[in-house]
């Protein structure tokens, strides 16, 4: 392609990007008619103790395709984030991780349920009512419902943002940083915002696995979220070298394949259940 004139060349480009703007509008589509035709599945992956003990469990997305298969997030949030659908598709996950909660919590009275909420749903003039409406319509209590925003929520408007936290937080609904470190925070405005919770994000675990423990900001996040009264979640643990490192952080708690991974939600449920009936 180098050696192609410029006027031949701006057509390939231009070719290639109309077919990905195609291509993009055809999934967006097809996402719009998937979530009303239930091609949406909840799965859920395990956060565990120290102890290995179940705390709790975080709701992550899939889209059975009929052609493509089981398709991960990646492929499709930043798609319905670009458009109105990741509002339709966070109140499906919302309507779902609400009758989750209500279950376990039959079985396990302290358990959590985490679900990942987008800054433009989270949003919605409507949000606080229709999360507190699906709490009551599913018998769930609030208090086992964590929602799990990212830094980039705070970015402005912060005044209505911190009201509608703390209106749910009356409720007794919890709040998690997702990610915590790779995004916007400043260290100094944590402590004015209504949170509860750190995810260290997987990047700083591999980097403990580069450059030490002493070399990652895991002691450091560890550290100030103690300080603070904030629970931590460390992300992404694969094998027991990454957890031995964090063996000395006794309230960490930990979420990864090397614990579980995500699992479709009455897969889960049903070993879930007979393991715990023995
Ligand atoms: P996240 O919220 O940070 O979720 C953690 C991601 O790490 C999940 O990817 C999970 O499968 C993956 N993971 C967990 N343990 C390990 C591990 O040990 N190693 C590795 N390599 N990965 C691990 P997943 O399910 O593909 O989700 C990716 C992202 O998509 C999520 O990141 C979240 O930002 C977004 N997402 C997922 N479900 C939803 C949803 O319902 N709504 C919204 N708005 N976003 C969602
Ligand atoms: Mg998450
Ligand atoms: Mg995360
Ligand atoms: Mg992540």
């Amino acid at each position: 392609a180098a050696r192609q004139p410029n006027a031949i060349r701006l057509q390939i480009y231009n070719a290639q990007m109309m077919a990905e703007q195609l291509e993009k509008h055809h999934l967006q589509s097809e996402l719009a008619h998937a979530i009303k035709d239930q091609q949406l599945r909840l799965f859920v992956q395990p956060q565990v103790s120290q102890g290995q003990e179940l705390v709790g469990l975080e709701c992550l997305v899939r889209w059975q395709h009929p052609e493509k298969g089981l398709l991960p997030p990646g492929h499709f949030i930043t798609l319905a984030e670009e458009s109105d659908l990741i509002v339709s598709l966070g109140e499906w996950v919302m309507e779902q991780a609400c009758a989750i909660l209500a279950q376990v919590q039959k079985i396990q009275p302290n358990i959590r349920v985490a679900v990942n909420i987008s800054p433009k749903h989270f949003r919605q003039a409507y949000f606080n009512a229709q999360c507190l409406g699906y709490l009551a319509a599913a018998g769930a209590n609030p208090k086992g419902l964590m929602i799990e925003i990212t830094e980039s929520l705070f970015v402005d408007d912060l005044d209505e943002v911190i009201a509608k936290m703390t209106e749910l937080k009356k409720h007794g609904i919890r709040f998690s940083i997702d990610d915590f470190g790779t995004g916007y925070s400043s260290l100094s405005y944590l402590q004015h915002l209504p949170v509860d919770e750190l995810k260290i994000d997987r990047a700083f675990i591999l980097g403990m696995e580069r450059y030490g423990l002493e070399g990652s900001l895991v002691s450091s996040i560890y550290a100030m979220a103690q300080q603070m009264q904030l629970e931590v979640v460390a992300e992404g643990i694969e094998n027991t070298t990454q957890w031995q490192r964090l063996a000395r952080f006794d309230q960490l708690q930990l979420q990864g394949f090397l614990f579980a991974k995500p699992q479709f939600y009455p897969d889960w449920l049903k070993t879930w259940q007979s393991t715990i009936n023995v």
